[in-house]
Parts: structure tokens; sequence; C-alpha cells
């Protein structure tokens, strides 16, 4: 079959949720990839901030080949060392006390609520509890992570979900504090909004959520799982900030490419207890193997120093381009989180880079996400830069 005979298939096969690009993507090296007819691709999303190594990467690949021929799965049931030695690793970098392993970043935030209303009915079981999270947060797609995820037209169809849940405006501290009540047993939000839009939290802001769940005894949740793993130039964003959650969510660049997620918690916070939760495949020695290599290859690659200084390049180099063109209207990010605000469509901006080989995502309804390998050099950048210039001219003018 040609590339057009698998997509009509994959639209006559698929659950018809996403509408893809019309592209099959084959292969991959380093910052590129190519598609089926052999077209080559600079890769400025990464799988959705996960494939943080590149593409192709030797040390990576063959780590998980070795754990292939030892041993795939084992079930939750017995010990495995690739998920001691994963565990670990995570503690030191987060400062987190306990790991739960899940496949995915929405089961880390399932985790993580179950993990906060336990705690709220160890306290008091004879009463419900109430979430805090905020406006324009993406937290995953099941009932529980979809019940804290503040775009109204992701929820709305599936109605009631997991009790109240209030959503206050991010950045405002004084709307997350009118919501605060003695039923509050979370607040929930991202240290830098990925798919909302690339919205950094300001200092004060999560210091003071901060020390509001302080005060009152509530465990205050960071969802990691696009801004974590150093993409903001520290290992968690909310490194930057000076503060330590309760609970933390991890996922997308955890495995890098691996379905491996995390959610973390303090001890005082470790409410949950045999028979509360579980999963079948959670850090599986495979999935462990591969957070084993990529916090390896992290130190040996210098991955946090790349994101500090190709992200302060990218940044620079962003903030030049919205002041020549009047179409972008602001340039938002950190490290090699970046998002430029349009105001004009930036799913034709994103087409258009793929027809001349750049690969783009959007984050909310008018941003381009930039969420490259964390691997991406000067280079990379501006040859990224000069085909989105051309995209961007192609749709608006000259400031
Ligand atoms: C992607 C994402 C999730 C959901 O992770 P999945 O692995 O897709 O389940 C949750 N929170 C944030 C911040 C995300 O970006």
């Amino acid at each position: 079959m040609n590339t057009q005979e698998y997509i009509q298939q994959a639209e006559q096969d698929l659950l018809h949720t996403y509408n893809r690009y019309p592209i099959i993507l084959d292969r991959g090296e380093g910052m590129y990839l190519w598609d089926t007819d052999g077209k080559k691709y600079l890769d400025f999303s990464a799988g959705i901030a996960v494939f943080a190594l590149g593409y192709h990467n030797e040390a990576y690949n063959q780590g998980l080949k070795d754990q292939i021929d030892k041993l795939i799965h084992t079930s939750n049931y017995y010990y495995n060392i690739p998920a001691i030695e994963a565990a670990s690793k995570m503690k030191k970098a987060s400062g987190m006390d306990r790991v739960f392993f899940t496949n995915s970043g929405t089961e880390a935030m399932e985790g993580a609520i179950k993990t906060a209303k336990k705690y709220a009915y160890m306290k008091n079981p004879n009463q419900s509890y109430e979430i805090i999270a905020m406006n324009h947060s993406f937290h995953g797609r099941s009932m529980g992570a979809l019940a804290v995820t503040g775009t109204k037209k992701y929820r709305e169809p599936f109605g009631e979900l997991i009790g109240t849940v209030h959503f206050a405006k991010y950045n405002d501290l004084e709307s997350v504090k009118s919501f605060v009540n003695h039923k509050t047993c979370a607040i929930v939000l991202e240290a830098v909004q990925g798919e909302g839009g690339i919205f950094p939290a300001d200092a004060s802001f999560i210091q003071g959520i901060r020390q509001l769940c302080d005060e009152r005894d509530i465990l205050m949740i960071c969802d990691e799982v696009q801004c974590g793993m150093g993409r903001t130039g520290t290992m968690y964003a909310y490194q930057q900030y000076g503060i330590k959650p309760d609970i933390v969510t991890t996922a997308k660049a955890l495995g890098c490419g691996i379905p491996v997620g995390a959610f973390m918690t303090v001890e005082r916070a470790a409410s949950l207890q045999p028979g509360d939760h579980g999963t079948t495949y959670g850090g599986n020695p495979l999935a462990a193997a591969a957070i084993n290599r990529v916090f390896e290859i992290y130190e040996q690659e210098n991955i946090l120093e790349n994101v500090k200084l190709a992200g302060e390049y990218l940044g620079e180099q962003l903030d030049k381009l919205t002041e020549k063109y009047q179409c972008i209207t602001e340039h938002r990010g950190m490290g090699l989180m970046r998002g430029i605000e349009m105001n004009i469509s930036v799913l034709d901006v994103a087409k258009s880079a793929l027809k001349h080989g750049l690969i783009l995502i959007t984050a909310g309804t008018n941003v381009i996400r930039m969420v490259p390998p964390l691997i991406v050099t000067k280079e990379n950048i501006d040859e990224m830069i000069g085909i989105l210039e051309v995209c961007i001219q192609e749709n608006c003018s000259h400031k």
C-alpha cells in the first residue's frame, strides 16, 4: 500500500478522535524525522515533549534491547531491580519520598488525586472533599484527570465526574484563595502550563499556593508531566521557584518513548496503603530500564546544561521574531518549552511548516508550541527560525 492508501485505511479503522496531519512518520535520527515518502523534517515537537534524547539514541536503544533480552514484565507482586533503581533516581532528582509507577501521565494524575482524597479521608471520613484546579490547565483524559482539566469543552460531554472541582484563575492567588474552604483537599497546577498555551507560573503565585497549602493542610500537586524532566532547565519546573510540592506527577520524557509515568509523594502525603491502588504494567522492568537509561544519559550528555544554553538562545530568537511580525502577539515560556501567541490561524502555520519540513504543534487556541528534543543545538534553532519565517511570511505581514 502507498501512503495515501494507508491513511485511508487508518481513517476507516481508527476511532476518529484526532484530526491527524497527513503524513506517516517512519524513522528518526537525532533532531530529524523522515516520513514514508522519504521527506525529512526538523522536529520541534518531540512527540509532544517526549523524546528528549533525540531519535535513534544508541545508548538508550541498547539499554532497552538488553532489558528485553533479560526480562520485560513481572507484575507488581514481585520486586524488580530496574524499578528499584529508577525510583531512587527519581527521589533524588525531585526531593520526594515515595514513587508509584504508572503507564501514562493521566494515570499519574489519577493516583495523585486518589492520594489527596485518601489523605483528607483519613483526617475525617465523614465529609466530601473538593479540589482546586486552574483555568486552561491540562491533566489528561480519564474521568479523574479530566475532572481537573480547565478546558470546558473537554469536560462537558462527560457530565458529573469526581465531585466538586473549582477552577481558579492561573497566576491569581486571590482567585485560588476564594475557593479554599474546610473541604479543600488539594490544589493542582502545572508550574508551566503546556497544552493550555504555555503559561509559566509567577513566582509569587506558586509560592503563595505553597504557603496556603501549609497553613490549611492542603496537598499541593504539581503536574510535571510536560514541564518536568529538564524541559525548563531544572529537572522539575517547580525547582525554579524554590518550592517543593507534596505530590508530583511525571511522564512524557520520563521514559523517552516507552509509555511510563509516575506520581511521587512526600512521606506525610503517602496515604495510599495496600489495596488502595495498583497497576499490572506500572514500573515493569522494561519501562523502568527506560527511565534508568534516560537519567544516565541526561547526566552523560549534560542535558540540563544544553537546555539552559539552547533555551536562552531560542528565547532570544523568538523575542526578535515577536518584534518583527505583527501577527505574533506574545512570546512566553521557559527553557525549551516556548510558545508564540498569534493573531492568525496557528493550525495554518503548523500545516505550512510541515510542508516546509518543520514539525511544530499548537497549544491552546492560538499558540505555536515549541517543545523540541532537549539535545537541540543553536544550528537547529537557526534552521527552525528560517523555516518559521517563511511560513509566517506566507500568512502575515511585518510590523
Ligand atoms: C500530556 C499531559 C498529561 C497526560 O499525559 P498522558 O501521558 O497523555 O496520559 C497530563 N498532564 C500534563 C501537564 C500533560 O501535558
